[in-house]
């Protein structure tokens, strides 16, 4: 449980923890001895960490902690996927989910609690936003579930990837975001590589700029419409960042290189999902770096929209594989435990700062 006064070591990445340590007269290097018990091992307690002095283990206790949130819940899927439902120490709950597949494990991270986009289709939108999470509590969801899976060698035990697409928007979480992203990376942390990082946004564009200079992982755009119009009313942020401005800074981030930038598009019945959308989601990507995700609509309580048919999304695949974009088409995967894309609810009750303005959230996390 949280002791006040005490710093949480989840909540420094690699140049943090070496601050700590020389700020107390201590060694750079036991930032790195210390992050291969938390990270490494899964050690949370100083006592355990048997290669520190017994007089540095005890000091450590004194001023610091390594806390973590409680797990309220820990639900298997029929498909193998997991879900954990996390209890932070306000009393908020967040969700974490793993989705086992024949050559990776991929951990579904959130980055607020609720969000305040307000997209039509997502359930998260119906919560409400409450606040951030901090690094120390993004970082948590990745240990919490690499312990409670076991740090098996087969690789669909083992969490090879984390996408940035449980509930939250991660750009408007910036720096947390950032800090938790890179001891993911760092080798003394999770040691994911760049590839196998994802980050999945509706559209914060000064924050994908930014993003570019500190911390370039793969990039996910969350699209969903060809036109500002049907975009405008899906994910109400396009208002602010339109569609072209958009694509044009995924472009800038991924170069002409050998990147590519994953487009999001779920399938809304009757919306967006016609062969004419399908066309001119291929026009408006024509010249950028693409694949394009294709996710069938899951629904939740109170939705309006309906997942298209299975016709209807293999004629959209086609469409778009026609036009040469690299399409798939995402399995959904948890469904019977609400663990599937954009069912992620969480628990919490204070949904006051709802409508709190995006201006504000982008000033708070200084972009
Ligand atoms: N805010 C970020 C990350 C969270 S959403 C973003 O918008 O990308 C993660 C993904 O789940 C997004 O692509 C989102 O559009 C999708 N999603 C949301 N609600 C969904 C639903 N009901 N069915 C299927 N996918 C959904």
């Amino acid at each position: 449980m949280n002791e006040p006064g005490k710093i949480n070591l989840l909540d420094l990445d690699r140049e943090g923890l070496e601050a700590f340590f020389t700020a107390r007269g201590d060694k750079a290097f036991r930032a790195t001895q210390v992050m291969k018990w938390i990270y490494g091992q899964g050690v949370a307690d100083f006592h355990e960490m048997t290669n520190l002095s017994r007089a540095l283990r005890a000091d450590l206790g004194e001023c610091a902690e390594v806390r973590l949130p409680d797990i309220a819940e820990d639900q298997l899927s029929d498909d193998g996927s997991r879900k954990w439902l996390l209890r932070l120490e306000d009393g908020n709950c967040i969700e974490t989910v793993f989705i086992p597949e024949t050559d990776r494990g991929t951990l579904c991270v959130s980055s607020q609690v609720g969000c305040m986009l307000n997209c039509s289709f997502c359930s998260t939108a119906q919560q409400g936003f409450n606040r951030n999470l901090t690094t120390a509590e993004i970082i948590a969801q990745v240990w919490v579930a690499s312990r409670s899976l076991g740090n098996r060698p087969d690789s669909t035990r083992r969490i090879s990837n984390v996408v940035m697409m449980g509930m939250g928007e991660p750009l408007l979480n910036y720096d947390n975001v950032v800090h938790a992203m890179r001891l993911m990376l760092d080798d003394f942390g999770y040691g994911l590589s760049k590839r196998r990082i994802t980050l999945s946004t509706a559209g914060i564009v000064p924050a994908i700029r930014k993003l570019r200079e500190d911390c370039d992982v793969s990039l996910a755009v969350s699209l969903h419409a060809p036109d500002d119009r049907l975009r405008n009313e899906l994910v109400p942020l396009n208002r602010k960042y339109p569609i072209r401005e958009l694509l044009d800074t995924c472009h800038e981030y991924v170069g002409d290189g050998r990147r590519r930038v994953t487009f999001e598009y779920i399938l809304l019945s009757g919306v967006n999902d016609t062969d004419a959308h399908a066309r001119r989601l291929a026009g408006c990507l024509e010249g950028i770096p693409a694949k394009v995700n294709l996710i069938p609509f899951n629904p939740f309580p109170q939705t309006c929209y309906r997942r298209s048919g299975p016709a209807r999304i293999q004629r959209f695949f086609e469409i778009l594989n026609q036009a040469g974009i690299v399409t798939i088409t995402r399995k959904t995967r948890g469904a019977d435990i609400d663990a599937a894309c954009g069912q992620l609810a969480g628990r919490f009750n204070d949904r006051t700062r709802r409508r709190a303005r995006l201006t504000t959230a982008a000033q708070e996390t200084r972009l």
